[in-house]
C-alpha cells in the first residue's frame, strides 16, 4: 500500500494498448503518470504504420465483439464514427477447398471431401462419450484437449498442423492450457459448439477503425496526453528499481522515480531489468515466445480479393494467414494499389527470421499460388519482424510462470499485466480490460486495492483468444 495519500506518481512500462489504456484511465483519475515506450510510436503489436501509402497492421487485427462493454463504450467515445462495424469475410483452406472462417457446421458438411465431413460428423455425434484430460494432469496436452473436444478429424487435419506452424513445436509437447486459452475454455461440448455454432454476433462481425487498427492505441495516447500523462516514446527501459519506499525507472540514461510501477513489457525482461533473484531469472528463461516475420507485398491493383483474410493451417506453406488491410475498413485507401500482409511464425535467428525480403516475398507468392489464389501483380515489398508474437505454452511452463509471477506479485509497488506482462496469448480487448481493471483498483489516495486486483487476475485467467 502506498504510504502517503494524495497524487500518486505512476510509472507505466510499454505503450501498447495495455500500457496506454492504464495511463489514460489513471491520468484521468488525477494521478501523475509517466509512460515509457521503446518504439518511436505507440501501439506495440496492435499498432499500425504505412506501406506504399496504405495503413497496415502487424498481421490481421480485429476488435472482437467480446470486448467488455465499458471498454467498448470508451473506445466509441474516443474514435467516434471512425470505429466501424464490419462483417467478417475470412476463408480457410482445408483439404484443398475454401471454407468460411470462423468455421460453420453447414460449410464443413457441404464443402469438405466426404471422408473429412463424415469423420467430423461422427466425431460430433460421439462428443458426449469423450472426456477431457484433467487440467495439469499427466495427459493434459494441447492435442489431448482438442481430441476430447473436437474428435480426431478436425484436430488431426486442422488444429494440429496449424499448431505446429504457429508455435513450432510438436502439439504433444504443448500444455493443455494452450488449447483452453487459444481455442476455448470449458467442456469438450462447449468447444465443439463453438466450432459448429459460432453464435449470433460472435465470430460474424468485428469493429475496426477506418484508419487502421493502430488508431485505437493512437487515440488512447492522445487521450492520455490530454489528461496530463507524460508519454515518453523512444524510451527503452534499461533498469528498474523496486523498493519498499518507491520505484524508479532508467530509460535513455535518465532516472525517473515514482510511487508505483505498472509493467506491460515482457515479464522475463522485467525480471532481468529489476535484478530478480537467480531462481526467478532461471524460471523466466523457460517462458519462450514465438517470433513472427510479417511480409507486405504491394500490388498494382485496387483490390486483390474481396476477402479480409485467408487462413492457411496446412503444411504446404509456412505462411499461416494472409490479410488485405483495405478490406477491413471503408476508408480512404489509394485507388491504384493494395497491400497484403502475410504472417510467417518463426524463431528469432532462424532461417525465416534472417531471410532476405526477396526470399520472403517468393515464399508468399508460392503460398498464394499453392492456395489457388490469383497471380499477384507485385510491385514492391516491405518486411517487419516481431520478436515476441505469441507465448509458447510448452508442457511444464506453468511452474516457470508461477515462479516469476510469485516474485512480481510479492513486490508491493508493482503490477504486471497486458499480453507480455502476464505471458498470455490475449487479444487487444483482453489487454484493455486488464488496463481498465488496474486503473479501477487504484484508489484516489494512490493505493492499489489488493482484493480487487486479485479478483481481476482470476478473471484474466478465463480469457479465451478469438481468431
Ligand atoms: C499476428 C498477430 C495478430 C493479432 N490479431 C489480433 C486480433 O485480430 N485481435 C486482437 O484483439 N488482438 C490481436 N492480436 C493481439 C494484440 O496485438 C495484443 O493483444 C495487443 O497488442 C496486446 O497489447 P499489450 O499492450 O498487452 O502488449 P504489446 O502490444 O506487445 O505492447 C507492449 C509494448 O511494450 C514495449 N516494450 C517492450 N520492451 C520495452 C522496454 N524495455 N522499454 C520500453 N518499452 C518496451 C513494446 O515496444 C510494446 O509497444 C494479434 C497479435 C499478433 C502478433
Amino acid at each position: 500500500m502506498h504510504p502517503a495519500p494524495g497524487v500518486t506518481d505512476l510509472l507505466v512500462l510499454g505503450g501498447g494498448p495495455a500500457g496506454l489504456g492504464a495511463a489514460w484511465r489513471a491520468a484521468r483519475a488525477g494521478h501523475r503518470v509517466t509512460l515509457f515506450e521503446r518504439a518511436p510510436v505507440v501501439g506495440g503489436a496492435a499498432g499500425s504504420f504505412e506501406v506504399a501509402g496504405v495503413r497496415v497492421d502487424h498481421g490481421s487485427h480485429r476488435l472482437h465483439p467480446a470486448t467488455d462493454p465499458r471498454v467498448l463504450a470508451d473506445l466509441r467515445a474516443l474514435l467516434g464514427d471512425d470505429l466501424q462495424t464490419r462483417a467478417r469475410r475470412g476463408r480457410i483452406r482445408l483439404a484443398g477447398r475454401w471454407l468460411a472462417f470462423p468455421l460453420r457446421a453447414g460449410d464443413l458438411v457441404r464443402r469438405l471431401p466426404p471422408d473429412f465431413a463424415l469423420g467430423a460428423a461422427r466425431d460430433a455425434a460421439l462428443a458426449p462419450l469423450r472426456r477431457a484430460p484433467v487440467p495439469g494432469g499427466p495427459d493434459d496436452t494441447f492435442a489431448a484437449v482438442l481430441r476430447a473436444g473436437l474428435g480426431p478429424t478436425l484436430t488431426d487435419r486442422f488444429y494440429l498442423p496449424y499448431a505446429r506452424k504457429l508455435w513450432g513445436v510438436d502439439p504433444a509437447d504443448l500444455a493443455g492450457e494452450q488449447a483452453r486459452r487459444r481455442v476455448t475454455a470449458g467442456s469438450p461440448a462447449a468447444l465443439l459448439r463453438r466450432v459448429l455454432r459460432p453464435g449470433t454476433g460472435q465470430g460474424q462481425v468485428f469493429s475496426y477503425p477506418r484508419t487502421g487498427f493502430g488508431a485505437i492505441a493512437e487515440r488512447l495516447a492522445d487521450a492520455a496526453a490530454a489528461a496530463g500523462a507524460d508519454l515518453r516514446r523512444g524510451a527503452t527501459v534499461e533498469a528498474v528499481a523496486l523498493g519498499p519506499e518507491g520505484v524508479a525507472v532508467t530509460a535513455g540514461g535518465r532516472r525517473t522515480a515514482g510511487d508505483l510501477l505498472w509493467s506491460t513489457i515482457p515479464l522475463p525482461v522485467l525480471a532481468r531489468l529489476a535484478g530478480a533473484p537467480p531462481a526467478v531469472l532461471a524460471a523466466a528463461g523457460g517462458l519462450r515466445t514465438r517470433a513472427m516475420v510479417l511480409v507486405y507485398p504491394v500490388l498494382a491493383t485496387r483490390r486483390y480479393t474481396p476477402f479480409d483474410a485467408h487462413y492457411l493451417p496446412e503444411p504446404f506453406t509456412p505462411v499461416t494467414r494472409i490479410s488485405e488491410p483495405r478490406n477491413y475498413r471503408d476508408g480512404d485507401d489509394p485507388p491504384d494499389r493494395t497491400v497484403l500482409c502475410a504472417e510467417l511464425p518463426c524463431d528469432v535467428g532462424d532461417a525465416t527470421w534472417r531471410a532476405t525480403d526477396a526470399d520472403l516475398l517468393a515464399v508468399v507468392v508460392d503460398a498464394l499460388g499453392a492456395a489457388g489464389l490469383p497471380d499477384p501483380p507485385v510491385r514492391d515489398v516491405a518486411v517487419r519482424r516481431l520478436p515476441s508474437a505469441y507465448p509458447v505454452y510448452r508442457r511444464g511452463y506453468e511452474a516457470a510462470f508461477a515462479t516469476v509471477d510469485a516474485w512480481a506479485s510479492a513486490e508491493p509497488r508493482l503490477l504486471t499485466f497486458g499480453r507480455q506482462g502476464l505471458f498470455a496469448h490475449d487479444n487487444t480487448h483482453h489487454a484493455l480490460a486488464m488496463a481498465w481493471d488496474a486503473a479501477d483498483a487504484l484508489s484516489p489516495a494512490g493505493t492499489v486495492d489488493v482484493a480487487a486486483w486479485t479478483a481481476a487476475r482470476a478473471r484474466f485467467a478465463t480469457h479465451v483468444v478469438e481468431d
